[in-house]
């Protein structure tokens, strides 16, 4: 045997999915893709994503789930938890005690939140005060258009749904920066430091309602807007969930058209690929769970994030009239943790190990352990179960590659992974290498992005 041969035969040699793919296959992933982005452009926050998700269930035969019924081979249900997070299952052939596949993703997305008691006019400026969401460099929120969604609970308990900023016809909001004329000490300062937590005001308006007799006349008259147009006044601001998110939409960058950048694929990208999984499954014999979760990005607390009992509770539901207990159900169950993961950056590549960092167009990545410093934080993920999900993905011929989160003592993170583990499941994360995480315009390859919808297939088929 030559030197190149036995190569061949011994050494792991990852490869671009941009050679192995044909052209007729690249033409598959950029429909797909399509399709992506304009869930991408409506379903900027969680409770978008659980609207676009019901509706598209309900179209696929899906129904409500209904605790008090028994389920049988073939079902398809959906479980709508407070409109925030959603769990979507197709009941197996096999008996429920032999476990579950699920494939667990989240849909809330870096953001910045109103206070309560937003509203105020300085200079004769309306803004909103806010409180940002989940892990965003401040700096880079300034200076781009911003949307409004969300929704405001009433004094009578009804509820207005709000979103300004998306259609082309609305207005945009917008953090100010200092002009770097007059930034001399700002750009001493640390780049956290820069922008302040306490300075992503949102500038909402600047045109006064004329009466001399009041005191703060551009507040009135952005009140008096809201009363005419939602029928909410100050008061109903304390009841309501109101997110700002980039108004941009998602768009293919490169010449080539390889890239889709947009806001929030962190972690939109796994779960419309696994949503759309579930959905197009054909031969499901261990029953297929998706869920979406939400409060990943804060520690999964809250009732709609990971760390609550709803999983364990809907499984329970589920076995109970089968005789079973759900920790039956766990304890013989897998799941992915479906979460995006760090992708090499040139610009970049000091933070990062180049061997074992997840690298563009190298397909979905495996990843089995995250964690901080000396793998703290991490469910790690045991051989034996790696050794299954990679049978999977060779026997379907899904690219794949392996990653960690950064260099050994660089930083580091956690996923929804080691909460599910704790329920006694086995676990491993999988998903998409992204650029400029956690910024308001993240970018993913295609190709990865349709290896993670082809994964994720995969498991649920195995
Ligand atoms: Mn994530
Ligand atoms: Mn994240």
């Amino acid at each position: 045997m030559t030197g190149k041969e036995l190569e061949k035969k011994l050494s792991l040699k990852p490869k671009n999915a941009g050679i192995i793919l044909s052209d007729k296959e690249l033409n598959t992933v950029d429909l797909f893709c399509d399709k992506y982005k304009d869930f991408l452009d409506f379903s900027k926050t969680e409770r978008r994503s659980v609207t676009y998700s019901i509706k598209y269930l309900k179209e696929e035969g899906f129904i409500e789930f209904d605790p008090s019924k028994k389920y049988f081979a073939g079902d398809k249900v959906y479980l709508n938890n407070r409109g925030k997070s959603i769990i979507a299952a197709i009941i197996g052939k096999e008996p429920i005690e032999k476990g579950v596949n699920i494939i667990a993703s989240h849909i809330d997305v870096p953001r910045i939140d109103l206070k309560p008691r937003a509203l105020y006019e300085e200079a004769e400026i309306s803004y909103f005060k806010t409180h940002y969401y989940g892990g965003i460099k401040k700096y880079q929120w300034t200076a781009i258009p911003l949307s409004l969604m969300g929704v405001v609970v009433k004094k009578d308990g009804s509820i207005v749904d709000i979103s300004i900023g998306e259609l082309d016809s609305d207005p945009v909001f917008c953090i100010t920066d200092l002009l770097p004329h007059l930034s001399k000490d700002q750009m001493k300062k640390t780049m956290n430091e820069g922008i302040t937590g306490e300075n992503l005001n949102i500038l909402v308006g600047s045109r006064p309602f004329r009466d001399n007799d009041i005191a703060e006349k551009v507040k009135l008259n952005i009140l008096k807007y809201l009363f005419d147009k939602y029928d909410i006044i100050e008061e109903d601001f304390l009841s309501s969930e109101l997110e700002i998110v980039p108004s941009f939409k998602a768009r293919d960058i490169g010449f080539d058209r390889s890239i889709i950048g947009g806001y929030g694929q962190d972690d939109r990208v796994c779960a419309f690929s696994s949503l759309k999984a579930i959905v197009e499954a054909e031969e499901i014999k261990t029953t297929a769970v998706c869920i979406l979760a939400d409060k990943e990005e804060i520690g999964s607390e809250g009732n709609t994030g990971l760390k609550s009992a709803t999983m364990k509770y809907f499984i329970a539901d589920l076995a109970k009239h089968y005789n079973v207990e759900s920790r039956t159900v766990l304890s013989n169950s897998s799941c992915l943790s479906a979460d995006v993961n760090v992708c090499f950056d040139p610009n970049f590549k000091d933070v990062t190990e180049v061997k074992n960092t997840a690298h563009l167009n190298y397909g979905v990545v495996l990843t089995k352990y995250v964690g901080s410093r000396g793998k703290s934080g991490t469910s790690d993920a045991s051989a034996e179960f790696v050794g299954k999900i990679r049978k999977i993905l060779n026997d379907n011929n899904v690219i794949w590659q392996t990653g960690e989160l950064g260099k050994v003592d660089q930083g580091g993170g956690g996923t929804v992974a080691a909460y599910i583990a704790n329920l006694n499941v086995d676990v491993v994360d999988i998903g998409v290498p992204i650029l400029s995480m956690h910024s308001p315009f993240e970018l993913a390859s295609k190709t990865d992005i349709y290896m993670a919808y082809k994964a994720f297939l995969s498991f649920y088929n195995s």
